[in-house]
């Protein structure tokens, strides 16, 4: 079984929250919105860690 990266959407630059109530985290490098963290459905569709995660700048 390969090993599952829990890569934080949260701290990507490319995370943004939808609104909408049944697919609230959303992705803007991939174009897509989930329910779930979208880093774990790149992986599960596609086998592999996110490539794209940017690190935002810290404040
Ligand atoms: S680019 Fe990757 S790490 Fe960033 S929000 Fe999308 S799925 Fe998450």
């Amino acid at each position: 079984m390969p090993e599952q990266k829990r890569i934080d959407c949260l701290k990507c630059i490319h995370f943004y929250v939808t609104w909408d109530p049944k697919l609230p985290k959303g992705c803007k490098a991939f174009g897509f919105k989930s329910q779930g963290l979208p880093s774990q459905v790149v992986f599960s569709s596609s086998g592999k860690p996110c490539m794209h995660f940017a690190a935002k700048p810290s404040r």
